[in-house]
C-alpha cells in the first residue's frame, strides 16, 4: 500500500486528519480536543502512542488545540513553522521534539515525504501540505483565502485532494456574522468559498485526483448539499468531464470520514 488518509473531523470546531502507510501514522493538524482526538484515533484502530508525528498547518485553535494534551505523556515530534509555533500557545513537554519546518523544504517521517507550501491566510506562516510515498501523493489545503499560483502548482499530480469549501458567499453575506468577520472570511487571507472551489475544478484542476474531499465547511454559512452541488457543477462544466474518474466527497465535523486508500 502507498498511503491512506482519514479525516477524523473537519470544520471550525476542529480539523484533524490521519495519514498512514500502514506502519507509520501521521496526524495532520490536531484541532479537536486531545480526548476527542484520542477517541477518534482509537475508532480507527490507532492508539495515540502509535503516532509517528503531528504536523500542524497553522496556529488557529481549530488546527492545533489538541497538540498539548495529545503529546503530554508521549514522545511524538510536532512539526510546524517557527512562525506558527511562536504565535500559538502550544505547551510542549520538553521530552517532545518541536521540529521546525519551512515552506518548500520537504522532510521525512519514516519514509513518508511531506512538503509544506505557503497558503494565503491570516495566520503566521501558514502551510498546506503534499504528502507522498511510493508515487502516491495526497494534497491538503485548508484555510486559505484564494488558490494562489503556488498552491495550484503544488496541488498538481495529486491522487487525492482535501480542499476547503468553507462558505457560500450569499449565505455568508446575509448570515449572522458581524460585518468585519464577514469581510475577513471573504478576504484573500480568509477562507475558500464554494464558488472558488467550483472555479478551481472547472479551470485549474488537472483531473488526476480520484477523490476530492470538500472540507472545513462553515456551520453557519454553508450547507453540505450546496458545497457538493457547486463543486459538481464545476467538474461537469469541463470539456473532459465524461472521462474524469474524480469523485467528490464531503467531510464533516462530527463523524470520521471513510478511509481513502491509494
Ligand atoms: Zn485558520
Ligand atoms: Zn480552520
Amino acid at each position: 500500500m502507498g498511503l491512506s488518509f482519514t479525516l477524523l473531523g473537519s470544520g471550525s470546531s476542529g480539523n484533524t486528519s490521519l495519514v498512514s502507510d500502514g506502519a507509520s501514522n501521521i496526524l495532520v493538524d490536531a484541532g479537536l480536543s486531545g480526548r476527542e482526538t484520542a477517541r477518534r484515533l482509537r475508532e480507527c484502530g490507532v492508539e495515540p502512542g502509535q503516532l509517528s508525528a503531528i504536523v500542524i498547518s497553522h496556529e488557529h485553535g481549530d488546527h492545533c488545540r489538541g497538540v498539548g494534551p495529545l503529546v503530554k505523556n508521549l514522545d511524538i515530534p510536532v512539526f510546524m513553522t517557527e512562525g506558527a509555533f511562536a504565535a500559538s500557545n502550544i505547551k510542549l513537554d520538553p521530552r517532545n521534539n518541536l521540529c521546525k519546518i519551512s515552506a518548500g523544504e520537504p522532510f521525512e517521517v519514516n519514509g513518508i515525504t511531506i512538503t509544506g507550501f505557503s497558503v494565503p491566510h491570516d495566520a503566521s506562516d501558514p502551510l498546506g501540505f503534499v504528502i507522498e510515498k511510493d508515487g502516491v501523493k495526497i494534497g491538503i489545503a485548508l484555510d486559505l483565502g484564494f488558490l494562489s499560483n503556488l498552491v495550484l502548482e503544488r496541488l498538481k499530480g495529486c491522487d487525492a485532494l482535501v480542499l476547503e469549501s468553507n462558505h457560500d458567499v450569499r449565505m455568508l453575506k446575509v448570515g449572522p456574522y458581524p460585518w468585519a468577520l464577514k469581510q475577513r472570511v471573504m478576504s484573500r487571507r480568509g477562507h475558500l468559498s464554494n464558488d472558488s472551489v467550483a472555479s478551481f475544478l472547472a479551470n485549474d484542476f488537472d483531473g488526476k485526483a480520484r477523490h476530492v474531499v470538500l472540507a472545513h465547511l462553515s456551520k453557519n454559512n454553508n450547507l453540505p448539499e450546496l458545497a457538493l452541488l457547486c463543486a459538481q457543477r464545476g467538474l461537469d462544466s469541463r470539456q473532459d468531464s465524461a472521462g474524469l474518474h474524480t469523485r467528490l466527497e464531503l467531510a464533516g465535523p462530527d463523524q470520521i470520514s471513510k478511509t481513502y486508500r491509494y
